[in-house]
């Protein structure tokens, strides 16, 4: 098996530990509600991309609803 021939320096250790910080995630505000939205996507808030509504968000909540409805009713059961 391959060993590192040498012991890597704190110097050397701290050098490359530089560049491991994590940038900002660069957020857009949604021109219909004003949410944080990532770029080039739909709102999940609102639904809309640009001017079009593209999710129909009040059916997809009441899904989720649902959802959590018919879990927690199965949980119930056991
Ligand atoms: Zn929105």
């Amino acid at each position: 098996m391959a060993v590192p021939k040498r012991k890597k320096s704190k110097r050397r250790t701290r050098q490359g530990r530089a560049h491991h910080a994590l940038n900002a995630v660069n957020l857009a505000d949604c021109p219909k509600c004003g949410e944080k939205i990532m770029p080039h996507t739909a709102c999940v808030n609102c639904g809309h991309y640009g001017d079009k509504k593209v999710i129909d968000v009040e059916t997809k909540l009441d899904k989720k609803l649902k959802k959590k409805e018919n879990k927690e009713n199965e949980t119930k059961e056991k």
